[in-house]
């Protein structure tokens, strides 16, 4: 039993739940929020359960002009015997911490974290869709709520979680997707905030990602920040080639977003006897080794689409065509076996699964 309570203030004017083959990602919300105010001296207090509805913060609250704040993703799953679970939740707790740490921002205890998580979705549990591919997307954060206009640390933080069903990624299966080398914007540098979850990160991104739809590509490929040669992310997802039979990623670093479905993707491939290189590598060893027809799959790996295998890769003037444009064997084995532990239709051998 947890030793954590959350009080609860019910919704007396609860939505209608949206018609599960239109639900997108990101479009609907739940019913309930939790939140949980941190002030120096106090510490974190007063986690609670209330009416989803706009949040009363101070127009000088540091998060508006500083950007201090940290997000996380996690999704909870229905299996078909009704179970509702999460993946790797604890992952998420630690993680949040990690980013607050570079933020400044107070960690929060994981267990309690994780409790905060569950017990929201416990409330909410008749939101977790059932329709195969769809689950409930959950997105905690943190912001620095002081009203000061100083430059330092918030003294005081909101921590929100917020819950919104998901439909399936994809619609007829894995697509293979185009993607945009970046070449001049970089995403993170050395030192910077890369590893971190924080909102900044995705800002810095936009202007890239709306070049990437000029030019037909769905997401960016961002190169390192020093010599715009190493491959370093994709999207805000974590990227694989498969070269020579050995599957390549760049490794865990100040400049790169450590992924959970990156880490599970890894352990997997390990345990199926392939070998994994987490080395730095660059977009023309990329292109080098598909010239010689070394390169036979990549793709990008993270909570929302699980795995995305990529079809095409732009750089500079040149693109090149992977796999004929089609789903890969391992990238279909990856996404099989994510997917099937999350839904239940596979042992967890892994301990992966948590039940709320
Ligand atoms: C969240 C995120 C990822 C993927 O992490 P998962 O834990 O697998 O969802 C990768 N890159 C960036 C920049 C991210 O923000």
């Amino acid at each position: 039993m947890s030793s954590f309570v959350f009080p609860v203030t019910r919704n007396d004017k609860p939505s209608a739940k949206p018609d599960p083959k239109e639900l997108g990602f990101g479009n609907y919300f739940t019913d309930h929020m939790l939140v949980m105010e941190y002030s120096e001296g106090a510490g974190w207090t007063d986690g609670r359960i209330v009416p989803y509805a706009p949040l009363a913060v101070d127009p000088a609250a540091a998060v508006f002009h500083y950007a201090q704040e940290v997000f996380e993703g996690l999704k909870a799953f229905k299996t078909k015997d009704g179970d509702i679970r999460l993946f790797r939740p604890y992952e998420n707790a630690g993680r949040s911490n990690v980013s607050s740490r570079r933020l400044c921002i107070p960690a929060i205890d994981e267990e309690l974290y994780v409790e905060a998580v569950k017990a929201l979705v416990r409330e909410d549990s008749d939101w977790v869709p059932a329709e195969p591919g769809t689950s409930l997307y959950i997105r905690p954060f943190i912001i620095a709520t002081e009203a000061f206009l100083g430059v330092r640390p918030s003294k005081d933080y909101l921590f929100c979680v917020i819950l919104s069903p998901v439909g399936s990624y994809y619609k007829e299966g894995l697509t293979p997707t185009r993607i945009y080398v970046e070449d001049e914007c970089v995403r993170s540098s050395g030192g910077g905030t890369g590893f971190a979850k924080t909102g900044a990160n995705y800002a810095v991104g936009l202007l890239s990602q709306e070049k990437a739809k000029a030019n037909g590509c769905a997401q960016v490929l961002w190169l390192d920040g020093v010599e715009r040669r190493y491959v370093e992310e994709i999207g805000t997802s974590n990227a694989f080639f498969l070269m020579d039979n050995i599957v390549y990623t760049p490794p865990a670093s100040d400049t790169i977003l450590p992924g959970i479905t990156r880490k599970s993707a890894i352990e997997l491939m390990r345990a199926w006897g392939l070998r994994v290189e987490e080395t730095r590598f660059t977009i023309e060893d990329v292109l080098d080794a598909h010239s010689k027809g070394r390169l036979t799959e990549a793709f990008a790996t993270g909570t929302a689409a699980v795995i995305s295998p990529v079809g095409e890769i732009v750089y500079k003037k040149e693109s090149i065509i992977i796999n004929n444009r089609k789903t890969g064997l391992l990238s279909l084995r990856l996404y099989e076996t994510l997917t099937g532990i999350q839904y239940g239709d596979a042992p967890d051998t892994y301990d992966w699964m948590t039940p709320i």
